[in-house]
């Protein structure tokens, strides 16, 4: 077939060996059923030392905080708990997740809007409280001292940075105060001064801008100055998250799909979608309109990169200083709270193909045991080409490239595991395998539903013993800890 469209997946080496490792993920599948989630603990260590590596090459102290919410693993905090990495935690639930997999209170970040119970048990386990708002820090006041709770450590969010110079537009958030009413924020948290300590100020923006990242990066460190100058001490600056994965291996593939998607848009072209879904392009009188809705997948500055990049900026408010340089003079601590990032590299969703149809000249139709939600690219924007693994030797065929469209087992229109027709090497055939690699981030687990009464995906953890073979157990049963036959 020719035209074929690649979006062939960045593998590193870890789950590159587990995808070779075909009957192990065929007996997984059979034994504990499709979709199934597989982790990779060992890659997050790996992950955190990378973020640990740019400080050290910057001279700078400071502390990194895995954002729980993109995945709910078990396996995964207990490994991150055991480097001593932090974790941020934005629910009650995660909150007592991180505490029960190990996670030290001092090393737990509690962000996002709270309700009284989550305040409560952070306030009492003296876990930091990152303060959306002005109204929670009054109540996070109110609770410590009406329960005569520990003077707890809070970091103020702040939102709303203006750049100095070149004008940088910054993202509006719902979260965080304005930084523009920091002198109202500041005489709260000296009113309060019995029941809270202020240890730094923090910002989380959603955005892949480097350039929108440094103005409040700057922005902080004004506010810093701003806090020592009314004889208050915090010393730490969380940046949040946002540092980003690159999934794509091929920067050629992912330019030549985005162009042809456009042409498809216009008509220039056979559809590249199914119902001629745009992502958020389409066509008005001849021309394009909208703008592509997706992930940048093929990104090669991301996660610790992305960051090294942010701290070499100059800070234009501070005479074109290196950002690492003033937070290096000043002795700040830096916190980062990444959550794609620390995942990139740490797992896949397996899928079992349960049917393929050919309907006349058009892609074939293959039907997979998983639902979109299970999948949770298409959800997140992310256009990447699953890994076909066949269900045994002697089934390759010489059929070639094969145009496909991906269903889900719901019985619903709208369960396409991709809206976009996907290229693969093979014509498929039920029982075998297809693998979603690197979902570990928010695909994984975070739109799972329990809709139709179908079960939701398992989660095993896997990791390579001493001697490179891989070994398994349940998500839940992983324990950072060797055991008696040294297999972990
Ligand atoms: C979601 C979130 C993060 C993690 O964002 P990533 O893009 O996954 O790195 C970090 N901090 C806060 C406050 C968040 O809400």
């Amino acid at each position: 077939m020719g035209g074929a469209l690649y979006l062939e997946p960045q593998l590193g080496p870890r789950l590159g060996s587990l995808l070779e490792s075909s009957g192990l993920v065929h007996s997984l599948t059979d034994a504990l059923g499709s979709p199934l989630g597989v982790v990779l603990p060992d890659q997050i260590t790996e992950n955190v030392d990378r973020f640990r590596a740019v400080l050290r090459k910057h001279h700078l102290a400071g502390q990194t905080f895995f954002a729980h919410k993109a995945n709910r693993s078990s396996a995964l905090l207990r490994r991150l708990a055991a480097t001593g990495a932090g974790v941020d935690v934005a629910s009650l639930g995660e909150l007592q997740h991180a505490l029960s997999c190990g996670a030290a209170p001092a090393l737990i970040m509690a962000t996002g809007p709270k309700e009284p119970e989550f305040l409560w048990l952070a306030a009492r386990t003296g876990v930091t409280v990152s303060l959306d708002s002005p109204a929670e820090l009054d109540q996070l006041a109110a609770l410590v001292r009406t329960q005569g709770l520990p003077r707890v450590r809070v970091l103020l969010r702040l939102s709303g940075f203006e750049s100095s110079g070149v004008k940088v537009l910054t993202r509006r958030s719902r979260f965080g105060s304005p930084v523009r009413e920091l002198d109202a924020a500041l005489k709260t948290v000296e009113r309060y001064g019995d029941a809270v300590e202020l240890t730094g100020v923090a910002y989380h923006l959603d955005t892949t801008s480097l350039a929108e990242k440094a103005v409040a990066l700057e922005g902080c460190l004004m506010a810093l100055e701003e806090c020592r100058a009314r004889g208050l001490a915090p010393r730490a600056v969380d940046i949040g998250g946002g540092f980003g994965v690159n999934y794509l291996a091929n920067r050629t593939q992912w330019e030549q799909y985005t162009t042809e998607l456009a042409n498809a848009v216009l008509g220039c072209r056979p559809p590249l979608t199914w119902g001629g879904h745009g992502y958020g392009l389409r066509e008005e009188g001849g021309t394009l309109r909208g703008t592509l809705g997706l992930y940048p997948a093929y990104r090669p500055v991301a996660g610790e990169r992305y960051l090294d990049d942010l701290l070499s900026r100059p800070a234009m408010a501070f005479g074109g200083r290196k950002l690492a340089t003033l937070l290096l003079e000043h002795l700040y601590d830096l916190y980062a709270e990444p959550g794609r990032a620390l995942l990139d590299q740490c797992g896949l969703t397996l899928a079992k193909v349960i049917e393929t149809r050919d309907v006349g000249a058009g892609p074939l139709w293959v039907r997979l045991a998983a639902t979109a939600g299970d999948i949770g690219l298409e959800e997140h924007g992310v256009l990447m080409d699953p890994v076909l693994l066949r269900r045994g030797p002697g089934t390759a065929d010489s059929s070639g490239p094969v145009a496909v469209h991906l269903f889900g087992s719901l019985c619903l229109e709208s369960d396409l595991i991709t809206r976009r027709i996907v290229f693969l090497p093979h014509r498929p055939a039920p029982g075998d395998l297809m693998a979603f690699v690197n979902t570990a981030a928010y695909c994984m687990d975070f739109h799972a539903t329990h809709a139709q009464r179908q079960p939701v995906a398992r989660k095993v953890a896997a990791w390579q013993d001493g001697d490179g073979e891989w070994r398994w157990c349940l998500d839940e049963q992983y324990w950072p800890i060797t055991p008696p036959g040294g297999s972990q």
